[in-house]
């Protein structure tokens, strides 16, 4: 009888155990991860067909088919077979856990380490010039450890045209290595290309040592004398001469009007954004988005922001730019933020 007790003592509480551990929080998924979500890691493009339940995957020469309800998908002229089929509940369509590797491993593509969640189908930005400032005898800001600034934004540049690149934008650096390039030149290489963004990358000092944060430089305005500079001048007839534009002298002044009201406002709203995003996602303390007359923001003609990453006067702000796991992390924030201001209209 004592046995029995216990035996029956036992069973029950195995079977309460059970059922806690077996009862879901959340109303189970159909099983899998959502087509959306491994598809926007692999910067995959589809569209679903919700006439005919096809799903169409696209990635740069990749094509593949898939049927909801089906494990069958079409690699081009070659049939894979999944383990389980692709699913829809309500919106959303689930993949079974094959997917990835049966189908997005084909196409080569790569799982971006951003974690970017818009849509990176439809940007309205395909190319930027990333520019790591200072460089060979000009060494920039200089911290108390011996940091150069030169250094730090050169490498935070490379880092953000990996992931800007793995993204699908094309990027172009000033200069990608130690060297010296001047103001002139770095405007120079922005109006013979086809940017469509302008991005300064620099750090800070201070005379206050305890000054810390990010800030984000753009022009706000320009006067006569800005506009009249022999830089912006030979940069507006570059613009000109690439786009073919045998244009009058009136005509070339109405372009000029128009490429520079374009950029006042969208530097204005690429500046905010990065400040905002990256400072919150960084959590260092936001400086703002702030009005400059620094030469290379002003005689681009493209939308241009100067990005200054943190304070090399400031003890622990120079300890952390000086590790490249913190550089990562603000090549990432800086790349979310750029990317975000590409997704919206
Ligand atoms: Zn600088």
């Amino acid at each position: 009888m004592k046995n029995l007790l216990r035996f029956l003592l036992l069973f029950l509480a195995i079977a309460t155990i059970a059922g806690c551990a077996m009862r879901p929080s959340v109303l189970p998924s159909p099983g899998g991860i959502s087509l959306q979500d491994i598809c926007q890691q692999y910067n995959v493009h589809w569209q679903f067909d919700a006439v005919t339940q096809v799903i169409f995957l696209e990635y740069k020469d990749h094509k593949a088919k898939a049927l909801v309800g089906s494990t069958v998908v079409l690699l081009g002229q070659q049939k894979i077979i999944l383990n389980a089929p692709l699913r829809r509940q309500n919106s959303t369509i689930y993949v079974p856990d094959d997917f990835e590797s049966k189908v997005i491993g084909p196409f080569g593509a790569v799982r971006s380490r951003l974690g970017f969640r818009g849509d990176l189908s439809n940007l309205k930005v395909h190319t930027i010039i990333l520019d790591p400032g200072h460089g060979g005898r000009d060494p920039g800001a200089r911290g108390f450890g011996g940091v150069k600034e030169k250094d730090v934004n050169l490498d935070i540049a490379r880092r953000l045209r990996g992931l800007l690149s793995e993204a699908g934008l094309k990027v172009i650096m000033t200069r990608n290595s130690d060297e010296f390039i001047s103001l002139n030149e770095r405007t120079q290489i922005a109006a013979k290309s086809d940017a469509d963004l302008f991005i300064s990358i620099h750090a800070n000092s201070n005379p206050v040592h305890r000054t810390e944060g990010m800030e984000v430089y753009y022009v706000k305005t320009h006067d006569r004398r800005d506009l009249d500079e022999e830089q912006r001048q030979k940069n507006e007839r570059i613009f000109l001469r690439r786009l073919n534009a045998k244009a009058s002298v009136t005509l070339q002044g109405i372009v000029a009007d128009m490429m520079y009201e374009l950029k006042v406002a969208e530097s204005g709203r690429l500046a905010m954004r990065i400040v905002h995003d990256a400072a919150s996602d960084l959590e260092v303390s936001n400086r703002g988005a702030r009005h400059c007359r620094y030469f290379v923001v002003r005689n681009t003609l493209m939308p241009a922001v100067l990005i200054e990453t943190g304070f090399l006067t400031n003890r622990q702000e120079e300890k952390k730019l000086n590790s490249g796991e913190y550089r990562q992390k603000l090549a990432e924030a800086i790349a979310r933020s750029i990317l975000t201001y590409a997704s919206s209209s």
